[in-house]
């Protein structure tokens, strides 16, 4: 089921995400909603919090060179922990809770995290690149941040700029 996004500026974007202790039917139904609403409106990764689940979960489906998103690639992920960081990427991101705005941001390049699957099932993975900055990016969300918070006081005034320019357009 398609669900409505939360959309910047609403405060429970802000909002501290909980740890999921109960791995059952309910869970499995919102991470169904999460990636039917997350393909929906074309993103490549979607937190709980942003159709307004204050839980530790996301999902992300990085496109292949093809630009088509397999649901095999798609990934799963309850209550995350990076146990590891390193490297540096500048890249370009976006939001579906802040629409029409892209940025590009500072983030690690290389990250093994810890999380457990829908079956409550603890995994490790390692991840680069795109695959790194996605999962670094919706880790953020659980913890109420936004990849906006990350730029520079110049970029984030042309941010406040355009967005209130769109805002007042729809
Ligand atoms: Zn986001």
């Amino acid at each position: 089921m398609i669900e409505n996004i939360v959309i910047y500026p609403d405060k429970k974007l802000r909002e501290i995400s909980q740890e999921v202790v109960e791995f059952g039917s309910g869970l499995k139904e919102t991470l169904d909603n999460m990636y039917d609403t997350m393909m929906d409106k074309g993103g490549v990764g979607l937190a709980g919090i942003q159709i307004g689940k204050t839980q530790r979960i996301l999902i992300v489906n990085i496109p292949r060179e093809d630009k088509i998103q397999y649901k095999e690639d798609l990934l799963e992920v309850i209550n995350p922990e990076i146990l590891e960081s390193s490297g540096e990427i500048l890249f370009q991101e976006g939001c579906l809770s802040i629409p029409n705005f892209y940025e590009y941001v500072r983030r690690a390049s290389y990250i093994k995290l810890r999380f457990q699957n829908k079956e409550g099932k603890s995994e490790i993975i390692e991840a680069r690149d795109y695959l790194a900055v996605a999962l670094q990016h919706e880790i953020d969300h659980l913890n109420g941040i936004l990849f906006i918070d990350k730029l520079s006081i110049l970029k984030k005034k042309k941010f406040e700029k355009e967005y209130r320019k769109n805002f007042k357009a729809s």
